[in-house]
Formats: C-alpha cells, sequence, structure tokens
C-alpha cells in the first residue's frame, strides 16, 4: 500500500490518491504568431486610437530593423496630417525633483479636464543602462491605471539625437491617435533638454527648495529655456524655503534676456505628493497657451520645429548615405 495511513488500523485522516500532474503546456493553443500588420493596418488602428496597434507601431518606430524602420516611416508619414493638435508639454528636473509624482498628479489632472495623455520620456543615459526609467509606468501609479494615459518609456537605443527622433514621430502617432495631451520628461541634467526643447510648445523646469545653493545642479541653459518653474515639495517644514526659493528664482529670471516669445516665465511653487497648488501650476500653463496663441507664437514654434527637423533628418541622411557607401567604408577601413 502507498499511504500506510490509509490501513485500517488507523482512524482519522485518509490520503485520496490524486490526480496525475497535466502537462504544463496547452496542446490546443496554437502558435502565438502575431499577425504581420501593414502599413494601412497600423494607420487604421491608430486613427481609430486602438491602444495596443498604437504601441507595437511605437515599438516599431524604435526599432533598428531597416525593414521595421520602413514600414514606419509609412506610418509616421500617413499619421501625418491627423498629427499636431495637441499641447505638447516638457518637463524636466533633476533626480529627485519629483518628476514621477508630479506627472502623476499632472496627468490626473488634465484627464479630469477630458483630455487624453500621452507620457513619452527622452533619457540618452539608457543608452548605457540599457533600460530607461523616465517614463516607466511604474514610476507614475495612478495614471498608468487611467484609460486614457498612454505612457512609454524612452526609447533606449542610440544616439541622444536618435532617441529625440524617435521621440518625436511617437508624437506624431500619439496626436493621431487622439492624445491631445502629451508630456515629454527629461532628466533636467544635461544634453538632453536641447532636443525636448525642440519638440514641445511649453517647457516645464520642476526645482527643489532648500538644497542650499538654490540653482545647484540645474544648468543655467535649462533655466533659459524654461517657460515655467515650478518649485516643488512646498509642504510641510518646507513651506517657507520653496517661498524664498521662488522669490530668488524670479530675481534670477529677471537677469535673462527676454524669450523669443516675450512671454515672461514664471515661478509657482506646488506640492505633488500632498496635491496642493496643482491648480496653480496648470493655471500658469493655460495663461501660456492662451498667451502664445494670441501673439501667433504657437504656430511660429511649430514651424521653426518642424524646419529644425526637417534639417537633423537631412543631416542624418546625409551622413549615414556617406558612412554606408561601400568606397568610403572601404577607405575608412584603410
Ligand atoms: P523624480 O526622480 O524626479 O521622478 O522624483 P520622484 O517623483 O521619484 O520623487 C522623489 C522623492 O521625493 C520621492 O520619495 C517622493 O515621494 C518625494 N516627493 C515627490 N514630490 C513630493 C512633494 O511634493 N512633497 C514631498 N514632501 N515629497 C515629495
Amino acid at each position: 500500500m502507498e499511504h500506510p495511513e490509509n490501513d485500517t488500523q488507523y482512524k482519522g485522516l485518509q490520503v485520496n490518491s490524486g490526480v496525475s500532474s497535466q502537462p504544463v503546456t496547452n496542446p490546443y493553443r496554437r502558435a502565438a504568431k502575431r499577425r504581420q500588420l501593414t502599413a494601412n493596418d497600423y494607420v487604421e488602428g491608430i486613427l481609430k486610437g486602438d491602444v495596443s496597434i498604437l504601441g507595437r507601431a511605437v515599438t516599431l518606430v524604435e526599432s533598428t530593423v531597416e525593414a521595421h524602420q520602413q514600414i514606419a516611416q509609412e506610418v509616421i508619414e500617413k499619421c501625418l496630417p491627423y498629427s499636431g493638435n495637441s499641447r505638447r508639454i516638457g518637463i524636466t528636473g533633476v533626480p529627485g525633483a519629483g518628476k514621477s509624482t508630479s506627472i502623476d498628479v499632472f496627468g490626473l489632472h488634465v484627464l479630469r479636464e477630458g483630455h487624453k495623455l500621452a507620457v513619452l520620456a527622452i533619457d540618452p543615459s539608457s543608452e548605457r543602462t540599457h533600460g530607461s526609467i523616465l517614463g516607466d509606468k511604474t514610476r507614475m501609479e495612478k495614471l498608468s491605471q487611467q484609460r486614457d494615459a498612454f505612457i512609454r518609456p524612452s526609447p533606449s537605443a542610440g544616439s541622444l539625437g536618435g532617441v529625440a527622433r524617435k521621440t518625436r514621430e511617437t508624437i506624431v502617432l500619439c496626436e493621431a491617435a487622439g492624445y491631445d495631451r502629451i508630456f515629454v520628461e527629461t532628466v533636467g541634467v544635461g544634453q538632453s533638454e536641447t532636443a525636448v526643447h525642440s519638440m514641445v510648445d511649453f517647457f516645464l523646469l520642476i526645482q527643489l527648495a532648500g538644497t542650499g545653493d538654490e540653482l545647484q545642479g540645474i544648468k543655467r541653459g535649462i533655466m533659459e529655456m524654461a517657460d515655467g518653474i515650478a518649485i516643488n515639495k512646498c509642504d510641510g517644514d518646507n513651506v517657507e524655503r520653496a517661498k524664498l526659493a521662488a522669490a530668488q528664482f524670479r530675481n534670477a529670471l529677471t537677469l535673462f534676456p527676454p524669450t523669443p516669445s516675450k512671454w515672461r516665465p514664471e515661478v509657482v511653487t506646488y506640492s505633488g505628493y500632498f496635491e496642493l497648488d496643482v491648480d496653480k501650476v496648470w493655471d500658469m500653463i493655460d495663461r501660456y497657451f492662451a498667451y502664445v496663441d494670441k501673439t501667433g507664437y504657437f504656430e511660429r514654434k511649430r514651424n521653426e520645429q518642424a524646419r529644425y527637423w526637417m534639417m537633423e533628418t537631412i543631416d542624418e541622411l546625409l551622413r549615414s548615405s556617406f558612412y554606408n557607401t561601400p568606397v568610403v567604408a572601404a577607405l575608412l577601413e584603410q
């Protein structure tokens, strides 16, 4: 007998013989091969706002495989006429400034206003680590559960120029899919801000108070690009310091040359974590958009950005066609 416990001399517990274990793989499941979509399938799905197809199209945009790039370029071209109808907002700040916490609450704010939001990121450091942190869904807990929010981490391969181009192309796809608010997040420590600045309408710098030298850690050039500075963590013991920092930033800004839009960058304080004065941040952004709509700067900047990206694309094509010419490749080898 297999189980001595089942002998009649014992009372009480009996052991059942059990079932032999099933094979772990399901023989009835068809090989999960996804149908190859054509460029037109992608475009149709995107225009319908199909999130899964949008996600797959973005993956194509990010792919370095030549065949993927070909479809991606066709999809982008076909989506272009449906893009542009959005507010693109760049958000930067040093690590720890509270970008993800803030984007979570800013995002819910714009969703409550009835918009659809895409959160993208440019993080060239992900080249090195092969894992991008910015724009990661796990960092934006509340937002990532919202149906009308599309969150995508930074493309990870390639140069800053390449990463930036992919993000820009992703903006086109998202807009065509009906996302009328776009956030582009970046770490405010280096080069990528210039790239983000060249693709957004409003550039928000998230700053902290109480770190001693208030301008520390953030490059002056980044401050010059900002259309608004939001001082985060204005809560608890930090309120006084945050207000003081705001005054210092306002002062510092008066020393900068006027912005091309003639808009005077504003400084506000808020708390992302405790959701205090988040409205103040958005009132500032709304004021900016009202202002640039009135002056025509909105259109002008979009046109300038389009020209900038056209030149960038030409440069890139020239460079890659030069290096890929067999003669050149051979000579370089020599
Ligand atoms: P990121 O690196 O810029 O994305 O910053 P995080 O959003 O991850 O925030 C960094 C830390 O600051 C986290 O521990 C947050 O909980 C905290 N934090 C973010 N916003 C606030 C705020 O408004 N007030 C306070 N007291 N802490 C905050």
